[in-house]
């Protein structure tokens, strides 16, 4: 494959670089304190189009591809997880569904306004009883004059607390098969729907929440697509937000290595930098190659995202080596650390917590194992 970044591409990259370093880190900072990301940052991420870096302009987006897409996820990532978790939610998770299935009207009263940055989104998928198992979801739909009432609940919900509508995956019929679940699109606050926020040890900038659904009325032209059985729609978003999620991790692992290796520079141990000792030098050096290796991945995934070629294994691959790379690489980063590793005041703590929420969330790492397992033809 022969790859590079365009220069739009870098255009990208830059643009999301100049904005983390001028206005967001000073922010990132008491968000993290505060548990709460300040709303105005989706507004400025609409005013510069990236929310919609991977939509096409005539539906409101950027008009650019998911290369971006991921440019834009790493470079948030390698400056706060908890902004690019919550950017991710809304971005892909919360509107993508309703820009490939949703009616002509639903893009435009939700899909439109949350690529402009003037409505929050979140996806609502899983479940206090288990998230891995979505097949085995519990929030059901009634059929009643005019709609559907919704119960049920669920739990993780990323933005759910700060969202103006939430996608919400329910089951329209008992069976345990993928054409009795649908998304229905929530606009909040709604009556029976009470949010409350969690208190998390991973990405603290980004809002969280638990969500108890007690006869949520859902209008038919909310039901996305004004269609049942929308199931395989949540797993080709699932697929596409893998590599997404993949490149936030590469975020992280950039992050956590850079913050390293200037310790390794500049802190001396019996008057030795400690980059010095082989030991710490081979940690580095095995860093960098598994960023590398990560780095390709995720790129590779993006662009089978533009060839339309991606398949749900190819992503699970991609999540799964990339994920881990962050959780391993940022471990590593602590122990170069030494002490300061465990003290707040350098990032490697914060960034080792957030990474390990990419090895849960989008499906975890075992999950991954199990859909790629079934690629190679067993069960599992
Ligand atoms: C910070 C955060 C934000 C999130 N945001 C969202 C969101 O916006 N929307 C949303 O819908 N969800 C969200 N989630 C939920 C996330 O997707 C789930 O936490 C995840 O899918 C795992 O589900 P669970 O927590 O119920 O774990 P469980 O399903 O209970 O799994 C527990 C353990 O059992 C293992 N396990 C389960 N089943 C199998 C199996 N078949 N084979 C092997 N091992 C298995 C798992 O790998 C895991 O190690 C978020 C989670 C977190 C932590």
């Amino acid at each position: 494959m022969d790859f590079s970044f365009s220069e739009q591409h870098v255009a990208v990259r830059e643009t999301v670089r100049r904005l983390c370093e001028t206005e967001h880190r000073k922010l990132v900072v008491a968000a993290e304190e505060t548990e709460i990301l300040p709303r105005e940052v989706f507004a400025r991420w609409g005013e510069l189009g990236l929310l919609g870096v991977r939509y096409p302009e005539e539906d409101g987006g950027s008009g650019l591809d998911k290369v971006s897409d991921c440019i834009v996820r790493e470079e948030l990532s390698y400056m706060s997880q908890g902004f690019a978790s919550s950017w991710s939610a809304h971005s892909h998770l919360g509107i993508w569904p309703i820009w490939k299935a949703g009616t002509p009207a639903q893009r435009e009263r939700f899909f439109r306004p949350a690529v402009a940055g003037r409505k929050i989104a979140g996806f609502a998928l899983s479940e206090p009883d288990g998230g891995s198992n979505i097949r085995g979801l519990k929030t059901r739909a009634e059929r009643v004059a005019g709609g559907w009432k919704l119960n049920g609940s669920k739990l993780y919900i990323t933005n759910a607390p700060i969202a103006d509508f939430l996608l919400v995956a329910a089951r329209t019929s008992p069976e345990l098969r993928g054409d009795a679940i649908s998304l229905f699109i929530v606009e909040l606050p709604a009556k029976g729907m009470e949010i409350s926020k969690l208190r998390k040890e991973g990405i603290r900038a980004s809002e969280t929440g638990l969500i108890h659904i007690e006869d949520v009325f859902v209008p038919d032209d909310c039901v996305l697509g004004e269609r049942l059985g929308t199931y395989p729609v949540i797993l080709d978003s699932l697929s596409e937000n893998r590599v997404g999620v993949a490149a936030n991790a590469l975020g992280m692992a950039r992050a956590a290595f850079d913050a390293a290796t200037a310790y390794a520079q500049e802190r001396l141990v019996a008057g030795k930098r400690i980059g010095d000792y082989q030991a710490i030098a081979h940690k580095l050096a095995g860093m960098s190659a598994e960023i590398e290796a990560a780095r390709w991945l995720v790129y590779y995934g993006a662009w089978r995202v533009d060839q339309g070629t991606l398949d749900s294994a190819t992503a699970a691959r991609v999540k799964l080596v990339a994920s881990e790379t962050a959780v391993s690489v940022s471990e590593q980063a602590i122990r170069i650390h030494g002490g300061a590793g465990i003290m707040r005041e350098y990032p490697v703590g914060r960034i080792h917590r957030d990474a390990l929420v990419y090895v849960i969330g989008e499906g975890t790492s075992e999950v991954q194992k199990n859909i790629i397992a079934r690629d190679l033809g067993f069960k599992s």
